[in-house]
C-alpha cells in the first residue's frame, strides 16, 4: 500500500455484504444468545437462523416418511422390543401358561384315578 492511498478516507461502500449480512455497523447486528460453555450467552452476531456460526441449533429432525424411517432402522439394533416381537412372546407366553394349567389338570386327575 502507498502513502497516497493510506492517507486518502476510505470510499463509502453501498450494497450488502459478501455473507449476505446487511451492511452497516457489525455491533448492532442481533446476537446468537446461546449458552456457552462459560454459561454466559453467546455474544455472536447471529445469521438469520438466530444463531451464530458457531451455534448453528440441534437439528429439527427428520421430516419425510422416508427420513423417519431411515432412523428408525438406524436405531434399531436387534428387534427384540418391537411392537411385534413383543406381541409374539406375549401370545407364546399365554399358551404356555395355558398348557401347563391343563397339563397340572390331568395329572391331579390321573392320581385320582390311580387311587380309586
Ligand atoms: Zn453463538
Amino acid at each position: 500500500m502507498n502513502k497516497e492511498s493510506a492517507s486518502k478516507p476510505r470510499e463509502k461502500r453501498r450494497g450488502w455484504l459478501k455473507n449476505n449480512n446487511p451492511p452497516g455497523d457489525f455491533m448492532n447486528a442481533p446476537r446468537c444468545g446461546a449458552k456457552t460453555r462459560k454459561s454466559t450467552p453467546c455474544q455472536c452476531p447471529a445469521m438469520k437462523n438466530g444463531r451464530c456460526k458457531l451455534h448453528g441449533g440441534k437439528s429439527t429432525g427428520p421430516k419425510t416418511v422416508e427420513g423417519i424411517d431411515r432412523i428408525r432402522q438406524a436405531h434399531l439394533k436387534h428387534g427384540k422390543y418391537t411392537k411385534e416381537a413383543k406381541a409374539e412372546r406375549r401370545y407364546f407366553n399365554n399358551l404356555m401358561r395355558e398348557y401347563k394349567r391343563i397339563f397340572s389338570q390331568i395329572d391331579q386327575e390321573q392320581e385320582e384315578d390311580i387311587r380309586i
